[in-house]
């Protein structure tokens, strides 16, 4: 037998935790009290009332039969109602709404229904690394566009060449942002809107922290610009939202000849997620969102204990107005690696380095806030005593 692997798993990038997660395996196996901030996956369980409508929703055999790939009417007329509750925008649920299996599905599918060999996809980096594999996955080439804190984590427009903004088909954006925290600031997405009609490139937005903000701060919709829809798509997803990674739901809106094509691309590839699942999505997009309220105050309350402890140490920790992310500077005279590999041998604490979402990450290392307040301030100690 020849198993050899096809060029584009062979093209994948190498996973660069892995030296990383083997650090971490063999300090547990050490019997060492790890302090994981490594992963960004909510802590806490799924609000109640959304596991209570789930274990009702379960038991109906109208949802045991096969789903349709766009998503249940109900579940897309919900999704609808909460974009223009949320963010003004208001959108016809039968075309410019569709469900995806968490958003990730519809990211990494997006890019078949456009992309062709030789294309060019725009990423920012550092960044999710699934906005790049989708687009190797259709033999499409990624033109990364830097996020430095000089440009507030935004991408430079202005400077991408030429000859790549003939070939781009799509750009990916996402704010708030992974892994940075960065926000966009309201000048910037009715440049992108113009920046798209004026090189016709489709704006693909992921929104997965749209809601996790602090200090009063509401991330905007990119569909709120005048002209977004025209030119583009948001992604949603329920999981950092309600606390609900292991579900995979969420929903992709915006544009409705895109919006098409993408449901075509991925009706060819799933049947859609599990209505039950659906059913009690839309339990928690039709809720009050005070879980939401609640899921806010906690991690604000641990982002200041962590920021604070940071500060303290001499570290020139920002605190973020958004994501569950504390994105921060290493001290002089380490990269990123070795930096997070001694956080990990002499305190225990697992965090990422920035250069594994992008080499521009390099000089950075990320916190995620799903450790409780009480276990933060434990970390920040360890870190007082090693640093
Ligand atoms: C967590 C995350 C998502 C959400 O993924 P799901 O598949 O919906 O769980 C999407 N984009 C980014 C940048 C993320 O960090």
């Amino acid at each position: 037998m020849n198993f050899t692997k096809s060029e584009r798993l062979q093209k994948l990038p190498p996973y660069l935790f892995v030296e990383l997660d083997r650090k971490k395996a063999e300090a547990v196996s050490r019997g060492v009290d790890v302090i994981d901030l490594g992963i960004g996956d909510p802590d806490m369980p799924t609000p109640r009332f959304i596991v209570d409508r789930m274990v009702q929703a379960v038991q109906n055999p109208a949802y045991h039969r096969y789903p349709s790939s766009q998503g249940m009417a109900s579940f897309r007329a919900a999704a609808a109602d909460w974009c223009a509750q949320r963010f003004g925008v208001s959108l016809d649920s039968e075309t410019e709404v569709v469900a995806s299996i968490g958003s990730k599905e519809a990211i990494a599918n997006l890019p078949l229904a456009f992309i062709e060999p030789g294309d060019v996809v725009l990423v920012p980096t550092p960044g999710y690394p699934v906005y790049h594999i989708g687009t190797l996955f259709c033999g499409g080439e990624t033109f990364y566009m830097p996020l430095l804190a000089e440009n507030g984590f935004l991408p430079d427009l202005d400077s991408i060449p030429g000859d790549i903004l003939r070939r781009a088909r799509i750009m990916w954006l996402n704010y708030p942002n992974n892994p940075t925290a960065a926000t966009a600031p309201d000048w910037f997405f009715p440049k992108v809107v113009q920046f798209a009609r004026e090189h016709d490139i489709i704006i693909c937005h992921d929104a997965a922290y749209s809601e996790m903000t602090y200090d009063g701060y509401k991330a905007p919709s990119f569909l709120e610009t005048p002209g977004a829809m025209d030119v583009g798509i948001e992604f949603h997803s329920l999981s950092k939202t309600y606390n609900m990674t292991g579900w995979r739901i969420g929903f992709t809106v915006g544009n409705s000849e895109v919006i098409a094509a993408l449901r075509q691309a991925k009706s060819n590839v799933d049947s859609g997620q599990f209505e039950a699942v659906q059913d009690a999505a839309i339990a928690a997009l039709s809720s009050d969102q005070s879980c939401v309220e609640d899921m806010r105050r906690i991690y604000a309350e641990r982002r200041d204990v962590l920021v604070k402890g940071l500060r303290e140490i001499g570290l020139d920790a920002p605190s973020p107005a958004a994501t569950f992310y504390v994105w921060c500077p290493v001290p002089k005279g380490y990269t990123s690696a070795e930096f997070c590999a001694r956080v990990l041998e002499e305190a225990g604490i697992v965090t990422t380095p920035g250069n594994g979402f992008g080499d521009p990450g390099e000089g950075y290392f990320r916190m995620a806030l799903t450790v409780s307040a009480q276990r933060m301030q434990e970390a920040v100690e360890r870190l007082r005593k090693i640093l």
